[in-house]
């Protein structure tokens, strides 16, 4: 390959940050010119990042051909009716890109291919002989994200890699899902990822067992637990906690109704409970007792004072009933519930489904709305004097909380869900019946497993997870070339910097070369820096006496090297 020339590379870097642009991996990916913004969550490859994007690509699709998974490549634009027949067209929400072509005909922009790889294998397969299969693509999806604002790291436009398995039973899946895993832990270690793998919920995709692969960064916007003692960690989405056993012997005053005005908020009334009635209680003794509507039937929620609701995991708790808001009209329509001193007390009469948070456990006493304007009880027992229909794991968790494997503390932390790993079951395979015909004659239902990991993403994740506050700094299996030269002055530092290139070149080695005589040796280290390939070479001032200097961009080394002796060192490595 001919090495590429800054002289006439299609590349204009900025020096200042966008303003769009809050996170460090956005901002540098826009200054050094691998993307341009086309619209919010919907960019522009330039020629840098058209490389870096390729050369993960490559890393995954050899990782996914190692375990046999072969690869196609469907459209994005995609009739209606297949999602319509699993219920995801409208599931989906405001997340669908949906549109009509000119008959009036539904149709949308992809988020992942499910239902088609379901019906591609159903139109193509007939026998047990012919399974298992694996299939994947590299391709192009669409999402209509609330928050687009970290660059390709969260895009209404991306670039997914996804597969799915196929297989005869449950062990076959297994197997298949064990597959994807270990590939997906080469996948990840050779684009230099840090890590981990995390329990997580299935969301839309509904399925069983399903794991993410997480990029700790303070940038990210999923939350984690890992456990302090065990090898425990989950998504803090799908933290089960564990709903205590009642204490037998616990007993409990009886409930008293306390007079608690101007006590707007779980802090001000615990102030008035300590001041106005000597107690001595806080925010986790309080129950926070929050009203939905599940499918238009009201549903109270209770978690301790101190905790939130969090509305994602509520969701899927109910689903497929839907969640909404119980708002002024529906407070108006009920005027048994006295808003902001509604309780537990008395809702099943009243044709309220409660459901609590594990933590509000069988026979623990707890200072709540008392229904009645300006007025809470105390020493409320659940069981005694209120009753809890369902437990769901809907409270936040917090840093400290007890693991539900071993009890041990748990410390929280943020990431970048990078890929996940899910096992489907039968839940596609049944919506299309897919079967295979076993060697009994009989039809046997596939089972099925999806594994999505995000390419346009991990790239803003490696940069996210590399970069100093000089600019990018690429690991060696993705940089989009392996050395960039710098010809530090005039004509003859670039004379010998293009030969230089041309010898690496031939050498294998993949080289960008600075032969601008436009710009000053300063402003090129500065865009060396910035493009962050993980070799600079400066031709400068110690070519007279047949000397370069290698600049390792990782560790920020720098040594006086021999020009005669760069090609073997760089050559070799
Ligand atoms: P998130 O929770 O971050 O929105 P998700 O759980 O909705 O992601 P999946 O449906 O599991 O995403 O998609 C598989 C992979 O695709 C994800 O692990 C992620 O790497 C990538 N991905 C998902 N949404 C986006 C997006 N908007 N932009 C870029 N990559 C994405
Ligand atoms: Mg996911």
């Amino acid at each position: 390959m001919l090495p590429t020339r800054m002289s006439t590379m299609f590349l204009r870097t900025l020096r200042d940050d966008p303003a769009d642009a809050e996170v460090p991996s956005h901002r540098l990916l826009v200054r050094a010119g691998y993307v341009r913004r086309v619209a919010p969550g919907i960019y522009t490859l330039l020629p840098l990042g058209v490389k870096i994007v390729e050369r993960v690509a490559t890393i995954i699709r050899e990782e996914m051909n190692a375990i046999g998974s072969q690869e196609v490549l469907f459209p994005a634009l995609l009739p209606a009716a297949p999602y319509q027949q699993t219920g995801r067209w409208d599931e989906y929400g405001d997340l669908l890109m949906r549109l009509k072509d000119r008959r009036g005909n539904d149709y949308l922009l992809a988020p992942t291919h499910e239902e088609m790889f379901t019906l591609l294998v159903k139109g193509e397969y007939a026998s047990y002989r012919d399974y298992p299969v694996m299939l994947y693509q590299v391709q192009t999806k669409y999402r209509d994200e609330a928050r687009p604002r970290s660059g390709i790291m969260r895009g209404r436009e991306f670039v997914m890699k996804d597969s799915y398995s196929f297989d005869l039973d449950d062990a076959g899946q297994q197997h298949s899902y064990d597959l994807h895993r270990q590939a997906y832990i080469k996948t990840f270690e050779r684009l230099g990822i840090d890590y981990r793998i995390v329990a997580a919920i299935s969301g839309a995709m509904g399925g069983s067992q399903s794991e993410e692969f997480l990029a700790p960064t303070p940038v990210g916007e999923d939350t984690f637990v890992t456990c302090s003692n065990c090898d425990y960690a989950a998504n803090v989405e799908a933290v089960e906690v564990r709903v205590e056993q009642p204490d037998p012997d616990a007993t409990h005053p009886p409930m008293r109704n306390l007079h608690t005005p101007d006590s707007p908020g779980i802090g001000a009334l615990v102030e008035t409970l300590n001041r106005d009635h000597g107690m001595d209680t806080d925010a986790s003794k309080l129950l926070k007792n929050i009203l939905f509507k599940v499918d238009a039937k009201p549903v109270m929620v209770l978690v301790p004072g101190d905790r939130e609701i969090d509305e994602e995991r509520l969701a899927s708790a109910v689903a497929p009933g839907e969640v909404t808001a119980f708002d002024e009209a529906d407070f108006a329509a009920r005027p048994d519930f006295v808003k902001g001193y509604v309780s537990a007390l008395g809702m099943q009469e009243a044709g309220v489904i409660v459901l609590a948070d594990p933590r509000v456990a069988p026979n623990s006493n707890w200072v709540t709305g008392a229904n009645e304007y300006e007025h809470h009880v105390v020493d409320a027992v659940v069981g005694r004097d209120f009753v809890v229909d369902r437990y769901v794991s809907v409270a936040t968790i917090a840093d400290g909380d007890p693991c539900p494997r071993c009890g041990s503390p748990m410390h929280l932390d943020r990431a970048v869900e990078v890929g996940h790993i899910f096992q489907l079951g039968r839940k596609y395979a049944d919506a299309f019946g897919l079967d295979a015909l076993g060697a009994d004659g009989k039809p046997i239902r596939i089972t099925m497993g999806s594994y999505g990991i995000g390419v346009t993403r991990a790239v803003a994740v490696i940069a996210e997870q590399t970069h100093d506050e000089l600019g990018l700094r690429w690991p060696a299996s993705v940089a989009p070339f392996q050395v960039h030269i710098v010809a530090a002055g005039k004509a003859d530092h670039i004379a010998a910097a293009l030969q230089l290139a041309d010898e690496l070149e031939a050498a294998g080695v993949s080289v960008l070369v600075d032969d601008r005589t436009t710009a000053q040796a300063g402003v090129k280290f500065k865009d060396a820096e910035l493009l962050g390939m993980p070799t600079i070479v400066v031709v400068g001032r110690g070519l007279v006496e047949g000397k370069v200097e290698l600049r390792n961009r990782l560790t920020g080394e720098r040594n006086d090297v021999l020009l005669t002796e760069i090609v073997a060192l760089l050559g070799s490595s």
